[in-house]
């Protein structure tokens, strides 16, 4: 096949969610029709109950010996689809605004109970900050929930997307008759069997033919008209470029466990989600079918198998074709590295592959030379952007139990901090370590990888900080810097890479120093 046909079949997407509204059914789903999985129950969850360690642990063993849940692909109608996983945990937030930045679309599932929950807010702001395009699947419509119109209504102003249907649930609950699919202009009706894999649908291009009238019966189809003619006036018309630019979602009702309405959202996901998209780097926008190769790390998974210390970076080939054994520049440490066994990733399983496209993800044995952000090229020297960090929530400092190794302990911290685990402030004053972190959880994975990875034991202690915020000065010589670094010395520290930092201990004392020193920028990401 062609270069330009292998970057066209290629569509690589995230799911996101609240936990629980579905993502890994709908993620099995999916895989079914791809035919990747055999059986239900293949996918494992991610999810992490009740932000239990014992089970954060249990998952991280589980994720290591099948590292395939972290990018799962199939092929479906001939398109290859790449799934990167999102944990839905707030505690992995982090983690998930970093693999988005390795997506082309999203789709975001929402529970038709609950309606637009906290973590989907998030995550979506995110998306549509970056003009991610995006799908809405609205699921477990087997169950009661809120009423079609008012959930869109929702999801508009708590998501401040534009919708517009492509899909039309008829019936809900109890009464749930099926689905009216817009987009493809049939009816397609639910029987509640999990175990069909491919549904019957019922042509009707005509809404009032009597054929919907026998199908679902009167009231049903009356109710269904009238549906269907607010939605028309009310909701735009589907629009393939506005929702490619991020400016239209289409939104698909279903239910993920009932396999009912996942086809149809498939289906149209492939017809009109983004081939690999173009993206920015310091100097200059790449494009997918340029012939060199360049690609970046979005993520870096942990020690599979605890005996050798060996990660797995996972990269997003941007341009080109990356091959196994080519010699390719890191382009931070400035030097060659060449790959003789990259992993493609399956459903269920990971290989040795010789060649990726645009799209794709490589998985590259490390032994420590990558970081997330971290660029290859064929030697052209630009760095893609736009894996910033954000300000921990949460901040103690970390110290040396066993003396005897500090070596160990500086190495696991150093390497768990390339990972994207947390991230590590060193105060100025006195050279204490710092580990600020998105969620509470991370100190005790920390801990626990610090002694089951590296040999080092580690004990913590609480630190009052509200806030980190990264400091630019107008004037880094000028005299109200210095001021400022004298009086607020004890607060000041710098992140790993050397930039300063200010840990400020109160919302209070943030705002005075703001006041105090306008000509100093704050800022609550490290990219500025
Ligand atoms: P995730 O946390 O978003 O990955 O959610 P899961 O896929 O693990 O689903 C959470 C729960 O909702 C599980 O118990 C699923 O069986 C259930 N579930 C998922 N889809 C549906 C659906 O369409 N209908 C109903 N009734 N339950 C569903």
């Amino acid at each position: 096949m062609k270069f330009s046909e292998e970057i066209k079949r290629r569509r690589t997407f995230g799911i996101i969610s609240h936990p629980d509204a579905g993502k890994t059914t709908l993620t099995e789903k999916l895989l079914l029709f791809g035919g990747a999985i055999q059986e239900a129950g293949a996918v494992k969850s991610n999810k992490v109950k009740k932000g239990a360690t014992s089970d954060f642990m249990e998952i991280e063993r589980q994720r290591g010996i099948s590292v395939a849940t972290s990018v799962l692909a199939f092929e479906y109608k001939n398109i290859k689809i790449n799934i990167l996983d999102t944990p839905g945990h707030k505690d992995f937030a982090e983690d998930t605004f970093r693999t988005l930045t390795a997506v082309d679309s999203v789709i975001v599932v929402i529970d038709v109970a609950k309606g637009v929950e906290e973590q989907t807010e998030k995550l979506v702001e995110v998306c549509r900050m970056r003009n991610i395009p995006m799908i809405v699947f609205i699921n477990k419509l087997d169950r009661e929930g809120k009423d079609a119109f008012e959930l869109l209504d929702e999801i508009e102003q708590k998501l401040k997307l534009t919708v517009t249907p492509l899909s039309f649930p008829i019936g809900m609950g109890y009464d749930f008759k099926g689905i009216y699919n817009i987009w493809e202009q049939n009816v397609n009706l639910f029987t509640g069997d999990p175990r069909r894999d491919i549904e019957e649908t019922v042509e009707i291009s005509d809404l009032s033919s009597k054929e919907l009238d026998n199908l679902i019966g009167e009231k049903a189809a009356g109710t269904l008209r009238e549906e269907l003619e607010l939605a028309h006036g009310v909701y735009p018309e589907f629009n393939k470029q506005d929702y490619l630019d991020g400016n239209l979602q289409p939104v698909f009702f279903g239910s993920a466990l009932n396999n009912f309405g996942v086809r149809e959202l498939l289906d149209c996901f492939i017809n009109i989600a983004p081939t690999p998209r173009p993206k920015d780097s310091d100097t200059r926008k790449v494009l997918p079918d340029e012939k060199d190769f360049t690609g970046f790390v979005f993520k870096i998974h942990a020690n599979m198998d605890p005996k050798h210390r060996d990660r797995l970076a996972f990269i997003k080939v941007v341009s080109g074709k990356f091959e196994r054994n080519k010699p390719y520049l890191h382009v931070r440490h400035g030097k060659n590295l060449k790959f003789s066994s990259p992993n493609a990733f399956f459903a269920e399983k990971k290989e040795i592959v010789e060649v990726s496209y645009p799209g794709d993800i490589v998985g590259l044995h490390d032994t420590g030379n990558f970081k997330i952000g971290d660029t290859l090229t064929e030697g052209e020297q630009l760095m893609y952007k736009g894996i910033p960090s954000f300000s921990p929530e949460h901040f103690r400092y970390i110290n040396n139990a066993d003396p005897m190794k500090s070596k160990q302990l500086e190495k696991g911290i150093d390497q768990l901090m390339d990972e994207g685990v947390a991230q590590l402030f060193t105060l100025e004053m006195n050279g204490r370590k710092v580990i600020g972190t998105v969620g509470a959880l991370q100190f005790e994975v920390i801990q626990y990888r610090l002694e089951h990875e590296y040999g080092a034991k580690c004990t913590y202690e609480n630190l009052n900080v509200h806030k980190a915020c990264w400091i630019e000065p107008e004037n880094p010589k000028g005299e109200e810097f210095a001021d400022f670094k004298r009086v607020k010395s004890k607060y000041l520290a710098k992140d790993k890479r050397g930039q300063l930092v200010f840990l400020a201990d109160s919302a209070f004392s943030l705002q005075m120093a703001q006041q105090k020193y306008p000509s100093i920028k704050f800022h609550y990401t490290s990219e500025f």
